[in-house]
């Protein structure tokens, strides 16, 4: 708490090395170790040495990240999970009680989707869905008991842009409590709390860790009240990180910045040469003036991040051959890592969405733009779509 507080004024390279992170105070390690262990030995009954009984309550690995989340988000709290979707079941048994309603987006990542429809809905949650980038469509949506809108920008797989600032003020006049799922863009790019958001989501398991190793999640709240909450409901309900996964996560951030970086880059790079491409379509990418998000990125992004999304000449079967004819690209789900990935969303990440008002075009390709050499991945591209 102390360390994240002197360290406010800090920018955010080295926020995301040092936040949290002090050296070991008995042997001054300079990395946080991994501390494995499940209990700690009190000293008489009720005696806690650091503060820590059980890991499920509270690990010191687990609480380094914990700070070091809080701390890039400037939020009062953060908290780890065992998965993105961890976080957000844990979110949203905290804020919601059945008879309530929440917003969330027509393109929200899959997994979010089903979390809605067919878990939260059977316990009496009621959920409908808005384009988030028109803040009519979201005014249009909101009822009586909406206590929760739900923002993903940029979104997946269609990279669309809602104004954050913009839906934090329908939500304050609302009522309700606005959710961002700041997973696309990481806070080296975009700080949704600063913004006016409420909570912060993250599927660590993406940029955050950066490495296709590890699966995670994270909340970071604005609000000390709130985030005390989520704590409760966190050791309540259980679903928090490993020390090893919170330690990986955490190896991950101290790049972020950098990797970000050379992704949006590249990206870029990518967008340009697909938007030439006699094969493609359209291509999605915020960082260009023709999408329709772009000044809103340009005004709350400080860069538009790694992920491209493109809609090819000839329909589904086109999409999925140069998906399966990539080869430096790597046919995966997931995305965020160093190494460059592509997918066909409606096959692959978005099956699930398929026939409900989320379901992506069938011609639409996704790509995850690693920080491999751009010329080579231009190239892969090139060969793949068939010159
Ligand atoms: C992957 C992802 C999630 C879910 O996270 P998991 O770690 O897979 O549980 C949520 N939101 C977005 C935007 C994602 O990409």
């Amino acid at each position: 708490m102390t360390d994240s507080h002197q360290q406010q004024h800090q920018n955010f390279e080295t926020l995301a090395i040092h936040a949290g992170q002090a050296a070991d105070a008995q042997t001054g390690a300079v990395v946080t170790p991994i501390y494995q262990v499940s209990t700690y030995k009190q000293d008489g009954v009720g005696g806690l040495r650091g503060g820590y009984e059980y890991s499920r309550s509270a690990n010191p690995t687990r609480t380094a990240l914990e700070e070091n989340l809080a701390a890039l988000e400037g939020g009062r709290r953060g908290l780890a999970f065992a998965s993105g979707l961890a976080a957000e079941d844990c979110l949203l048994r905290t804020v919601l009680v059945p008879g309530d309603h929440v917003v969330i987006p027509n393109d929200a990542y899959g997994g979010t989707f089903r979390l809605f429809a067919k878990v939260a809905e059977r316990w009496g949650v009621q959920w409908s869905v808005a384009d988030t980038s028109d803040p009519t469509a979201v005014r249009e949506q909101i009822r009586p008991n909406t206590k929760v809108i739900w923002v993903e920008t940029p979104s997946n797989p269609l990279l669309g842009i809602t104004d954050i600032a913009v839906i934090a003020d329908i939500a304050r006049h609302a009522g309700a409590k606005l959710v961002v799922d700041n997973t696309f863009a990481s806070p080296y790019l975009q700080q949704p709390l600063a913004l006016g958001a409420d909570v912060v989501v993250h599927s660590t398991t993406k940029y955050m860790g950066g490495h296709s190793d590890v699966v995670g999640g994270a909340l970071i709240a604005a609000d000390a009240g709130l985030g005390e909450e989520l704590a409760f409901h966190q050791n309540a309900m259980g679903a928090v990180a490993g020390p090893f996964d919170a330690w990986l996560v955490m190896r991950g951030i101290k790049t972020l910045a950098v990797r970000m970086d050379r992704h949006s880059e590249n990206a870029t790079k990518v967008a340009e040469m697909l938007r030439s491409h006699p094969k493609v379509a359209q291509v999605l990418y915020p960082g260009l003036p023709e999408h329709a998000g772009y000044d809103i990125a340009v005004k709350q992004m400080k860069a538009f991040g790694g992920m491209v999304s493109f809609r090819i000449q000839g329909g589904e079967e086109a999409a999925v051959e140069v998906c399966n004819r990539a080869k430096l690209f790597t046919l995966g789900e997931s995305l965020g890592g160093v190494e460059s990935l592509i997918e066909h969303p409606g096959r692959m990440t978005h099956a699930s969405a398929a026939g409900s008002a989320l379901e992506v075009p069938s011609d639409l390709v996704r790509l995850s733009v690693g920080i491999e050499s751009a010329d080579d991945l231009l190239a892969d591209l090139r060969q793949a779509l068939g010159a």
